[in-house]
């Protein structure tokens, strides 16, 4: 008999510290819940949006709440309780997720200091059943102003496929500025030696566009707050030529097996190849040339009017509509987007003028060709080149040798082509090599204030 009393004794012990063990470690835990706040609000414009991680990985959550307070107003931004399932072990939840929005207008607080609070409880039965609290505060300051824009430069006479240069200030710390010509962005550089606040942005016209939709400047501050600036400017239309390409047999035959030796889904008869080549292929490079020229060095490296091959001969121009036939029928038509010149066979090129090498190797259409940045969103581009002697990273100076011409890519004799770009935009690099074009639509601009 006292053997079994024994035994339930000990069944009831082993019960009762078993669910001291589940009291002990689940509802009467001392631990309060973890805050995570991402991204903390520091600088707050009209609407900003933070997310709050809860985390209680005992009892479970039991509440959570958000309050801003500025002066003496405290205003609630939003909260959210946890049902509490299961007497043993409080709430079900024990990690949760939460975005809120602040919207400083509409809750009528004003510019200035406000405090955030994130105030979280936890299921156990500590603290007279309230359960442990989390407090996570930070002070963040609420500004609704935009920041202010004014022009310095006052002359914008831009060419259609022509670059130009706006200079202006903005009133306040930014963490976006340029400008806006249709749905190409042109990145707005501290203006070198200016003052805090100055800006300048190296900006394009696309060859094909004489009324742009949209030409603005835009500044974002730290805040979110969106300032937008017109500018006067007079865009002058470019004279576009047309220019008849005949493509031979002889020229399909010697060109098109070095492209098919490089993308192996080139297959067919030559002529389609040829067709596929100067359509998808000389698109998809156009669209990776602007990429590489999209990222510039925040400063000027140019200096002087930019250097053209020399003692060359001009074979084509910029935006030159070329209509290109075989056997008397027209078969497809595109833009060049360069000028080719022509020398001597094997004849050196010059680095047009100072900057970094951010590409160097084969693309497509344009063979074995070179990009440099000059800075402020400029670049130059070199390509059918038989050599190339310069590689990723190094820096050349206007007029080092940074290659041999050829005819690698689609080539027919042996030149060069020479590209520009201002921000991934094509430009017309006749501009870059008159001294007095530079002056007036670049330089000037650059020191006006
Ligand atoms: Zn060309």
């Amino acid at each position: 008999m006292g053997k079994f009393f024994a035994y339930i004794a000990s069944l009831v012990c082993i019960a009762l510290v078993g669910a001291g063990g589940i009291l002990g470690y689940f509802l009467l835990e001392g631990e309060p819940p973890k805050l995570q706040v991402t991204p903390i609000p520091k600088i707050i414009g009209r609407k900003y949006t933070f997310t709050v991680k809860a985390t209680d990985e005992r009892s479970g959550l039991r509440s959570i709440s958000a309050t801003l307070s500025q002066g003496d107003k405290t205003l609630k931004l939003g909260s959210k309780t946890y049902r509490q399932k299961e007497w043993w072990r409080g709430s079900a939840v024990s990690e949760d997720k939460i975005s809120w929005t602040i919207r400083p207008i509409e809750l009528g607080l004003a510019q200035g200091k406000a405090l955030l609070q994130i105030c979280a409880r936890d299921s156990s039965w500590r603290n007279g059943l309230k359960g442990n609290e989390q407090v996570w505060k930070t002070d963040l300051q609420i500004d609704i102003t935009p920041p202010r824009i004014s022009l310095e430069s006052t002359v914008h006479n831009i060419r259609s496929g022509g670059a130009g240069l706006v200079s202006y200030r903005v009133n306040k710390p930014i963490t976006k500025t340029g400008v806006w010509i249709n749905k190409h962005f042109f990145p707005g550089y501290p203006k070198p030696g200016g003052k805090e606040g100055m800006y300048v942005a190296m900006v394009a016209i696309p060859f094909n566009v004489t009324r742009p939709k949209q030409i603005f400047i835009e500044a974002v501050d730290q805040a979110g707050n969106v300032a937008k600036a017109q500018f006067p400017y007079r865009i002058l239309p470019k004279v576009l030529r047309v220019r008849k390409i005949n493509i031979s047999d002889r020229f399909l035959e010697q060109k098109m097996p070095e492209f098919m030796a490089r993308y192996p889904e080139l297959k067919g008869p030559l002529l389609k190849v040829f067709l596929k080549i100067n359509t998808e292929l000389r698109h998809r490079d156009n669209t990776e040339i602007r990429n590489y020229c999209k990222k510039s060095v925040p400063k000027i490296l140019w200096h002087g009017r930019f250097e053209r091959l020399p003692r060359s001969a001009f074979e084509a121009g910029f935006g030159d509509e070329r209509h290109y036939f075989y056997k008397g029928r027209e078969i497809d038509r595109e833009f060049h987007m360069g000028i080719d010149l022509a020398s001597v066979a094997h004849a050196p090129i010059p680095a047009g003028n100072t900057g970094l090498v951010v590409f160097a190797g084969y693309l497509g259409i344009y063979g074995n060709t070179v990009i440099l940045d000059h800075g402020l969103g400029l670049f130059s581009m070199y390509s059918h080149m038989s050599e190339i002697r310069v590689s990723v990273g190094d820096k050349v100076e206007r007029g080092d040798t940074i290659g041999i011409t050829g005819m690698t890519g689609l080539a027919g004799g042996d030149h060069l082509h020479c590209g520009m770009l201002v921000s991934g935009v094509f430009v017309d690099p006749m501009e870059w090599w008159d001294q007095k074009w530079i002056q007036d639509h670049i330089l000037a601009n650059l020191s006006a204030q």
